[in-house]
């Protein structure tokens, strides 16, 4: 346990969470919405401070980031616990506290062995991903600091729900980021996800306007954001406020254990929800699932540049940012120097 950051003590003994836009007011004894943020007696705690639920190497891709080092690997951790309860969640076993993945029941992992462990297999980057990195902010944190001073990148893989002050916090160690963007209609994100969207929205933008990589991934679910209502409002925020050279990645659902009332997306909404973003002028539109749809093309004279099989790199021309038959700037973060 570690006292928590963003955090206000009110009178009566309960404590306001800042750390994301539900701003939890929580009595004594008991846990916000994410259920790793506790008061003790007065007192705001972190239960999941450094207790890891998953830790693995991955290639930046399956982050996914298509645009940020590509072909490097990320050290990828993750801690229990989330403060969206998406019903269709593939990490729902560890982003959902139960007895069995409780960090009571987690052994602790100091933040210098996560740089060293991403140093020694060769990482060029942090993540913090599967399950949702602002709830365990103050490990991520001193993480990342280690991390920098190291020469390691930081990459959250996030639903975009932090508060300002995170943010204002954050920003200057964060590198790049992919952010979920679960549906585009107020009452359907709050019903599915039990979060606001308007929060989601604005920190993109800010994300963006702060100089941070930013991707973007919606994962397409029958009936419930696959209408082209959604999909459109989707493309035209990406293209008109975060712009057209932001990469969206389009993913296909499968049913999951604790979700079967959907089926399959089938291919055919993912390649029209593709047609639908390259109408809106966006130039970097992938598919997710689909075995295909994961290459990147000069958005001047369509020249294949980037070829990728699943999350696998299998050939970059890219040269010094340029695609090489017309010269034109690929947008990303193409090799460590930041170029
Ligand atoms: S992180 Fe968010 S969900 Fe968790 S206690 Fe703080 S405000 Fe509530």
């Amino acid at each position: 346990m570690k006292e928590a950051l963003l955090w206000e003590k009110l009178d009566d003994g309960r404590v306001i969470c800042q750390l994301c836009n539900h701003f939890c007011t929580i009595a004594q004894s008991h846990t916000g919405i994410c259920k790793v943020r506790q008061n003790q007696e007065g007192e705001l705690v972190s239960l999941n401070y450094g207790k890891l639920i998953a830790a693995h190497i991955d290639p930046i891709e399956k982050k996914p980031l298509f645009h940020f080092l590509p072909g490097s690997h990320s050290y990828s951790i993750a801690a229990p616990g989330c403060n969206f309860r998406c019903a269709w969640c593939q990490n729902w076993d560890i982003s959902q506290l139960n007895k069995a993945n409780h960090p009571s029941r987690l052994a602790y992992t100091q933040p210098e062995a996560i740089v060293e462990a991403a140093l020694n297999s060769g990482c060029e980057s942090i993540s913090y991903t599967y399950t949702e990195p602002t709830i365990f902010y103050e490990y991520v944190l001193d993480v990342s600091k280690l991390a920098k001073q190291a020469g390691l990148k930081n990459v959250l893989v996030s639903n975009g729900y932090m508060s300002d002050a995170m943010l204002d916090e954050y920003i200057p160690y964060l590198d790049a980021i992919n952010v979920d963007i679960k549906a585009f209609d107020e009452k359907i994100h709050r019903k599915y996800t039990g979060a606001k969207l308007e929060p989601v929205l604005s920190n993109c933008k800010r994300l963006k306007k702060a100089g941070v990589w930013l991707e973007i991934t919606t994962l397409l679910i029958p009936g419930i954001n696959d209408d082209q209502a959604q999909v459109e409002g989707i493309a035209e925020f990406v293209a008109t406020e975060l712009g057209t050279d932001t990469p969206w990645h389009i993913s296909r659902y499968f049913p999951q254990t604790q979700f079967q009332e959907r089926e399959a997306t089938p291919p055919v909404t993912i390649l029209s929800a593709m047609k639908t973003g390259k109408a809106k002028g966006l130039q970097y539109v992938y598919a997710g699932n689909l075995g295909k749809g994961e290459d990147t093309y000069c958005p001047q004279c369509g020249k294949r540049l980037v070829s990728r099989s699943s999350v696998w790199l299998m050939e970059n021309k890219i040269v010094d940012n340029l695609c090489p038959d017309c010269q034109t700037k690929i947008a990303g973060v193409w090799s460590g120097d930041g170029e």
